[in-house]
């Protein structure tokens, strides 16, 4: 059989139109078929593009010019927005991008699930999907002998230099960043340098609370040693009201991943408190907390209600971090039990718990596939397993340790639509009935989105 040959060839130009857009937010155009996947580019919109790579099924091309532009297209605000990985969907409509995350989930229910027949309601937006951001972790360098902070020009290590702010983080933090990096460069902190593994600065952490404004600052090195260190505390705690928190985090390996093992206290509080309803939360560095606090609300609302929760039942809430959906449920359950598998955030759930008067809520340390069997092997029974899991979803064994429960009802809250679909399929298969699902978008600008699932128990099971 002849070997069939893609219809472009590499650094060849050529106007396409196009139809639609893949899951990251890439515009698809068709050459007899054959798909080209052009970031930047939208539906409906025919473009000049060049061709950067070509493989047996499909292409990648770069946008070159739009010819006619999609109504949806926007001037994107950020001036390192095409520079930048951090935002994939800046250049759409706000409206596009939430109507965009509901069909990439339908989609994955349907291709990865099989799940067809679901109601998957329209993402809950935001009225100002901008400035959202509590949290921020920027790489430091030097750069003619000053330091310089800024995220990382895409597919790259490379800082972008003219990048002032961000305007997805919240102004605090901005500002804060900023504060950091010059009080630090007028102490002479060395940055770290990736490429010699020598210096001390890697990044500036902040997280920084909605409804408090408590900032906390949490300065990675890879030394233990961080110079200057008093005048630095000094400076930032005389100068920012706000800064209640400040950390060292040390990480001596060569990695990508940002926090090492040790974390000091070095001035103030182990953590910030935040406030989502009427509970109050102490998180401290390592603890997970969402990012996006108005969405986070309206996520865990929902939650709530996919729970249905009367007063009498038993809940589990596995992957509880620090217990922000464990002590919503426990308000209106008669007991829940949080698992989570970082120990800091088991301390501030319990902490939480307490702060809020809550005593029927307790919370455990460990992997949720391990504890879940030995809570089986007890004799707990819960009513409602909650489940939030990270992007790679569920462990086969959480899974199995569900079904072995046979709750009458779970609510899985998701970050990845894929392995959501994945873990769906296995409980549909073990007797739940999945009733709905209500995509959350708690993270405008970029191709990522949240939801929450109502499943219940088949009554045949
Ligand atoms: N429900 C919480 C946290 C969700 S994020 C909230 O909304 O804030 C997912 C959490 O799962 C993180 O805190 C992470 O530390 C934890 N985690 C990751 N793997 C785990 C495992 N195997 N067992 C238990 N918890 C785990």
């Amino acid at each position: 059989m002849e070997k069939q040959k893609a219809p472009v060839q590499k650094n060849e130009m050529l106007t396409l139109t196009f139809e639609d857009l893949t899951h990251e937010g890439d515009g698809v155009g068709k050459l007899n078929g054959y798909p080209i996947f052009v970031p930047y580019a939208l539906p409906d919109e025919q473009a000049k593009v060049k061709i950067i790579k070509v493989k047996k099924n499909f292409a990648i091309g770069k946008l070159i010019e739009v010819e006619h532009a999609s109504p949806n297209r926007v001037e994107p605000p950020c001036n390192v927005y095409y520079q930048c990985g951090g935002c994939q969907l800046q250049h759409m409509s706000y409206t596009m991008q939430i109507d965009m995350k509901r069909t990439q989930v339908t989609n994955s229910l349907k291709k990865i699930g099989h799940i067809d027949n679901v109601p998957v309601h329209p993402t809950i937006g935001m009225d100002d999907p901008w400035r959202y951001r509590n949290k921020v972790q920027i790489p430091v360098a030097a750069k003619n002998g000053e330091l310089i902070t800024g995220f990382y020009r895409k597919r790259s290590h490379d800082i972008i230099e003219d990048m002032d702010r961000c305007i997805i983080n919240s102004e605090v933090n901005d500002r804060m960043v900023e504060a950091v990096r010059s009080i630090a460069d007028r102490l002479g902190i060395p940055a770290y340098d990736e490429k010699s593994h020598r210096g001390v600065l890697r990044h500036i952490m902040l997280r920084t609370g909605e409804m408090t404004n408590e900032t906390m600052i949490v300065i990675v090195t890879r030394t233990n040693e961080l110079p200057n260190k008093k005048a630095l505390i000094q400076e930032l705690k005389d100068t920012y009201p706000n800064v209640k928190s400040i950390m060292q985090n040390i990480n001596s390996q060569r990695t990508n991943v940002i926090l090492g093992k040790e974390t000091k206290l070095l001035w103030g509080d182990a953590y910030i408190h935040d406030k989502i309803g009427d509970l109050t939360f102490a998180i401290s560095a390592k603890s997970f907390y969402q990012v996006n606090p108005p969405q986070t609300k309206k996520l865990y609302d929902k939650a709530l209600e996919y729970a249905q929760l009367t007063g009498k039942e038993t809940v589990i809430d596995a992957y509880c971090g620090i217990g922000t959906i464990s002590l919503s449920l426990a308000q209106q359950a008669k007991k829940v039990y949080g698992v989570e598998i970082v120990p800091e955030a088991i301390a501030d759930a319990k902490e939480n718990a307490k702060r809020n008067h809550i005593d029927n809520a307790e919370f455990f340390v460990g992997q949720a596939e391990k504890v879940m069997p030995w809570w089986t092997a007890q004799g707990l029974q819960p009513d409602v397993i909650v489940v939030d899991p990270p992007r790679k979803g569920c462990d086969e064994a959480l899974l199995e340790a569900m079904l072995a429960m046979k709750p009458e009802r779970i609510v899985y809250v998701s970050c990845n639509p894929s392995t959501l679909a994945r873990d769906l399929r296995i409980l549909e298969d073990g007797g739940y009935e999945t009733k709905q699902v209500q995509p959350v978008d708690m993270f405008p600008q970029t191709n990522h989105v949240e939801c929450v699932v109502e499943l219940v128990r088949k009554l045949s099971n």
